[in-house]
């Protein structure tokens, strides 16, 4: 597993290109998603004069858990990349640098691409029912009794308001 790709021979050569498949170490721990391991990078490495550009495709098995009920499952991810790398960058917000010794590290890219890509409100189904609120049991396969009339009835909160 490497980021790094040694990119000296298309650096002068207007158009030339060259096809690479690595494996990118990645490490996402977030509360909603996480990734451990590799994504597998399928690009095109093409010379742009003063650097490279790179085109091609990262994908990874995402980790989810449900917004809602907690429940956990494995979901593929494939992300778009296209990323220009320079010897000397004209603008350090979208491209990236080749170093002195013709190496791009391809690392940040792949793990910012993925970043932005990842489901922000995971559900594991689009109408999970969630966890009780007030005993935790799951909604979806231990329907809950409900937790004396306060709670079971839908005017409890309205009863609630009169009272004060
Ligand atoms: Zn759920
Ligand atoms: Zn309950």
């Amino acid at each position: 597993m490497a980021t790094r790709l040694l990119v000296s021979d298309l650096l002068t050569r207007l158009g030339a290109t060259r096809r690479e498949r690595l494996d990118v170490p990645i490490d996402v721990s977030l509360i909603q998603a996480s990734i451990e391991g590799e994504a597998v990078l399928d690009i095109r490495i093409s010379g742009i004069g003063d650097g490279v550009i790179v085109r091609g495709t990262a994908a990874v098995t995402v980790r989810y858990s449900c917004n809602r009920c907690l429940v956990e499952w494995d979901e593929p991810l494939e992300v778009g990349i296209d990323q220009v790398y320079r010897v000397e960058p004209e603008d350090t917000d979208v491209e990236m640098t080749v170093d002195a010794t013709g190496w791009i590290d391809v690392g940040a890219t792949v793990h910012d691409e993925i970043v932005l890509a990842l489901e922000p409100v995971p559900l594991c189904t689009p109408d999970c029912r969630g966890l009780c609120p007030e005993c935790g049991s799951d909604l979806n396969t231990e329907p809950c009794a409900g937790h004396g009339e306060a709670s079971s009835s839908p005017f409890a909160a309205l009863e609630h308001l009169f009272d004060s």
